[in-house]
């Protein structure tokens, strides 16, 4: 590979606008590796960067963190990825210094930043990072699957800190993409019954074919009641909130039985919420958060496998097809899970 390299990034400037910066790549660091993107796909997160309201990356910003290509070229004192490799990349950027990293939970880094936060989006011909955070795909992935390894992270993240197991009965509330995963990692992790409960008869559909063994539409019936029977009235071991809403946390918290875990994924743009206490108490329930990933993308790079991920590819667009992409993913009647565009 000879630099310079020329780079098209794409960045969304003003609410809903996407455009592609001209960028050249002058030349690797020692760790750094060169990788040319192949299939880049958009996050609920991004749809609030496009809205102009996530909170951490004000506009303009470059966008896209799921992705996963061909290493293109190292720096000289790469070892670890080879040129060809087919990879995917944990795009969180950690000091390894500080107390969290220093205690293992890089997820908390006092200095934690994400590689399009600095201007090296993914929805791009081609990104920058370091060695330490590229995977290798395992033969058979094809491209658009291994950019979900960054989401299927954040689910095996959420599975793993609510300590799902053999037998452990799960509501999953919200079949989102995370939700969705989040059905899917439990019963790979032995749960004997996922409950995920939604409003689309599509995504409750395709939760059954992820493995979710009961579903809920809440536009018919009580996700609570619904819960309750299927567990012989006793209630859920395990829940997740994957919406976001006050209302989905109560049902939640609601089907737990007595001392059982509620772990919440969703992004709240609406805090604080009101929450039944006495329940909370007089039932001795936990309540927790998960959010991104801490030495979860082997656990899902070694799970995705077994499971049917590319149902949730609703939409493929070619990257020069950006803006329609992000316009189809922010569109609610566009049936959309997961956007990938392709290069
Ligand atoms: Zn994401
Ligand atoms: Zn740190």
């Amino acid at each position: 590979m000879d630099f310079p390299v020329d780079n098209r990034v794409g960045q969304v400037y003003e609410p809903f606008k996407v455009r592609f910066l001209q960028r050249q790549i002058t030349g690797l660091a020692g760790d750094e590796v060169l990788i040319k993107v192949r299939a880049s796909a958009i996050c609920g997160s991004d749809l609030h960067i496009a809205r102009g309201l996530h909170p951490s990356a004000p506009l303009p910003v470059t966008i896209g963190h799921e992705f996963s290509g061909d290493v293109a070229a190292v720096g000289a004192d790469v070892r670890r990825v080879r040129v060809g490799q087919r990879v995917c990349v944990e795009p969180c950027i950690v000091c390894g210094e500080c107390d969290a990293c220093r205690r293992g939970e890089y997820g908390h880094c006092e200095h934690i930043s994400f590689t399009y936060r600095i201007g090296n989006g993914a929805m791009a011909d081609y990104v920058v990072v370091k060695q330490p955070y590229v995977y290798e795909l395992p033969a058979g992935m094809d491209y658009a699957v291994g950019a979900l390894m960054e989401p299927l992270s954040v689910a095996t993240h959420a599975v793993r800190q609510a300590d799902v197991r053999l037998g452990d009965t799960v509501l999953v509330v919200g079949p989102g993409p995370i939700g969705l995963m989040t059905a899917a990692m439990c019963r790979r992790a032995g749960a004997s019954r996922v409950i995920v409960a939604g409003r689309s008869a599509g995504r409750l559909d395709i939760a059954r074919q992820m493995g979710a063994t009961d579903t809920v539409d809440g536009s018919a019936a009580d996700p609570v009641e619904e819960a309750m029977c299927l567990t012989g009235g006793k209630g859920v071991d395990k829940s997740f909130e994957c919406v976001g809403k006050e209302s989905c946390l109560v049902q939640a918290l609601a089907a737990l039985r007595a001392c059982g875990l509620c772990t919440v994924v969703g992004i709240y743009e609406k805090s604080p919420v009101q929450l039944p206490v006495t329940q909370l108490v007089s039932r001795e329930l936990r309540l927790q958060g998960a959010q991104g990933y801490c030495w979860d993308f082997p656990v899902a790079i070694d799970a995705a496998g077994d499971l049917p991920l590319e149902k949730l590819i609703t939409h493929t667009f070619p990257m020069e097809q950006l803006q329609q992409a992000l316009d189809t993913a922010l569109d609610r009647n566009s049936g959309s899970l997961k956007v990938v565009l392709k290069a």
